[in-house]
């Protein structure tokens, strides 16, 4: 999108304001199925914990996508959105027996993660197929918070536990119909990724009656200049060669399934925000945003990189700021980051606003999360409202003390 686009979004809708590209969720979706489109059944479960208002989900359903839910209301909010329950997995961790009953019930395909609850609910339900998450026991990237395939991960069924998963089927008579990993979410290498893979099918073969193998995702999207992404066309090239051979030897067709995220929708997200003030100290210049880590925390939680661009000035000189927010805490966006010159009142961009920003924003400072708009056929369509006043008292009981 053009800086002068998004500068009158940010006028017509107020700000700080979330706006998502309707047509880069689009390619990305499109880079996905072209790179495997030799393999026949191929299902494409967006994970929909990156970025979960419903216009989106439901754009992504009118492409054909599936969904990828960890919770019961992600359920939920898929099938308000018009999936049909076969087109959803829940892979929850850690969750209750009964909301894993209750997603079954629901018609969606469940992908269970550890012996326990994988026993309990083949001794209590063994004509509903399940799917297994395994842990390859990969480390996908560098980053210990997103590496969840190592040994110690809280993730899915050990693969030196499969004998023991084994005899609970026999036990139980219950039916896995699918195998699943997900090693995290900064897969560098495609070579990390085709290991783990193997892996996988090794796995796969001692199960008789699949219907689908899931690859879960980890695909890395670039955040900042000469950042290195997921090669999917190669990926699709070498994993469909190795996909239809295992085809082969398994001797029946698969449907082969992954969970994208971030590579579906981080790039078709932009954050805009206003500058209250620019403040020199003695060391730095910072420009204080109307936002902050209530509203886009991944900087802080994760040390993420956003680009931020000046959209108020783009030609403008550049020089060096700390872009921080309006929370009481330090709440630091960029340190030292080279941006066109800003005045007070500009509208700043972050890029890469769509994937776990505005689903882990919060009302921290009793601040209203931000309005999101989808930027569709050269319009901007409002798909939330901002928050007001009485969202912030909504479940609050004023009590007399
Ligand atoms: C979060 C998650 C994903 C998506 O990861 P991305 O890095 O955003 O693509 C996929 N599968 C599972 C099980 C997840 O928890």
């Amino acid at each position: 999108m053009q800086p002068s686009e998004l500068e009158a979004l940010a006028h017509e809708f107020g700000n700080p304001l979330y706006v998502y590209d309707a047509e880069k969720i689009e390619s990305q979706f499109h880079r996905l199925t072209n790179a495997f489109s030799k393999v026949e059944k191929l299902r494409i479960n967006y994970a929909m914990k990156a970025l979960s208002n419903v216009s989106i989900l439901k754009l992504l359903k009118n492409m054909g996508s599936g969904l990828d839910t960890v919770s019961i209301q992600e359920v939920q909010l898929g099938l308000h959105a018009g999936f049909t329950p076969d087109k959803i997995i829940f892979t929850p961790n850690g969750v209750s027996f009964e909301e894993i009953e209750e997603a079954a019930q629901l018609g969606v395909q469940i992908n269970i993660d550890n012996l326990s609850v994988l026993e309990h609910f083949g001794t209590k339900h063994p004509n509903i197929p399940v799917c297994i998450r395994i842990n390859p026991h990969v480390m996908a990237g560098g980053n210990e918070n997103i590496s969840v395939g190592h040994i110690d991960s809280k993730f899915g069924i050990s693969i030196y536990q499969i004998p023991h998963v084994l005899r609970i089927v026999e036990n139980t008579k219950m039916h896995i119909n699918g195998i699943h990993m997900h090693t995290g979410s900064d897969i560098l290498d495609i070579e990390v990724f085709l290991y783990a893979a193997e892996i996988l099918f090794d796995t796969a073969k001692q199960f008789k009656d699949l219907d689908f193998l899931d690859f879960g995702s980890g695909f890395k999207v670039p955040y900042k200049k000469d950042d290195i992404e997921t090669n999917i066309e190669e990926l699709g090239k070498k994993l469909t060669k190795r996909f239809l051979a295992f085809e082969k030897e398994y001797g029946r067709k698969l449907a082969l399934a992954f969970e994208p995220g971030k590579f579906l929708v981080s790039e078709a997200g932009y954050f805009l925000a206003k500058v209250n003030v620019v403040k020199q100290t003695t060391s730095t210049v910072f420009a204080g945003i109307d936002s902050g880590f209530n509203h886009l925390i991944r900087p802080m939680f994760y040390g993420s990189q956003h680009a931020i661009e000046n959209i108020s000035n783009p030609k403008g000189k550049e020089r060096f700021y700390t872009v921080v927010g309006y929370i009481c805490e330090t709440d630091t966006f960029a340190n030292n980051r080279r941006i066109a010159e800003i005045h007070e009142g500009d509208i700043l961009c972050f890029r890469n606003a769509g994937a776990y920003c505005f689903s882990m924003a919060s009302n921290y400072n009793s601040r209203f999360k931000p309005a999101e708009v989808l930027w569709k056929n050269g319009k901007g369509h409002l798909i939330r409202e901002r928050e007001s006043f009485e969202d912030l008292l909504q479940n609050q009981i004023m009590i007399e003390v």
